[in-house]
């Protein structure tokens, strides 16, 4: 009987988290190799709200994503205990690509070795076609409906254009819109870089929806730069 009761604890523990792991693989930037991206997700999906993170973006900046993997283990133990009340996404290594780039002992993470591009530009702006697609569909007075409909919108434009029948994209493009599709639906997004002191900063983004809190007006006449957060924040609040 015992052994019975034990076995039953173990089924109503595993069933009552909610940790899901999802690995997406990056096409392949030469033959032979292929990176992953992995999200943890926590907590119910599309009840409430949601928080993403990401760490090491500029894949050199190892702080985010200590803090990350201490984090998910810090979740691990609060699911196992049903303490998880909202979803959160985490992206622990959000640049495999630039983790990857060693050239004669050093690591080369802030810029592809490949395109010279810096991994925290050049991000896709989707807003105009957002605003296309939500065009007529507003309303005056629901914002909740309005947010869910932009929502909606951001993520069936974000999917299209990760089809690989929209084109042929560089693996860095590719990964740069499953970052962005997992965050697009998020109400507080955290991008952890770290200055050359490794003092952690959530960069821009702690700032920028400090900004959202004082003043909406500010926000609507922020131009977009394609950083992962400040485009971000331009999409939430345009
Ligand atoms: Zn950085």
């Amino acid at each position: 009987m015992q052994r019975i009761i034990s076995f039953l604890r173990h089924i109503v523990v595993l069933t009552m988290t909610t940790h899901e792991v999802r690995k997406v693989l990056l096409p392949s930037s030469g033959i032979g190799t292929q990176s992953q991206l992995i999200f943890h997700k926590y907590g119910p999906t599309g009840r409430g709200k949601k928080v993403y993170i990401q760490a090491s973006l500029h894949a050199d900046e190892l702080p985010g994503m200590l803090v990350a993997h201490h984090l998910i283990k810090l979740l691990e133990e609060a699911d196992k205990q049903n303490l998880v009340a909202q979803e959160i996404l985490i992206v622990p290594f959000a640049n495999p690509i630039g983790l990857g780039q060693n050239f004669l002992g050093k690591h080369q993470g802030r810029f592809s070795t490949a395109s010279g591009v810096n991994f925290n530009r050049s991000f896709a702006d989707p807003f105009q076609a957002v605003v296309k697609r939500v065009d007529g569909r507003l309303h005056e007075t629901s914002l909740e409906e309005n947010v869910r409909i932009i929502r909606e919108a951001l993520i069936n434009e974000l999917d299209e254009r990760l089809d690989p029948s929209s084109g042929v994209k560089s693996v860095e493009e590719v990964m740069k819109l499953h970052l962005l599709r997992g965050a697009c639906d998020a109400d507080l997004v955290l991008d952890l870089h770290c200055d050359c002191s490794k003092f952690m900063v959530c960069l821009l983004c702690l700032a920028f929806l400090y900004l959202a809190i004082e003043s909406q007006y500010a926000l609507l006449t922020f131009p977009t730069s394609k950083l992962f957060t400040n485009l971000h924040v331009h999409l939430l609040f345009n």
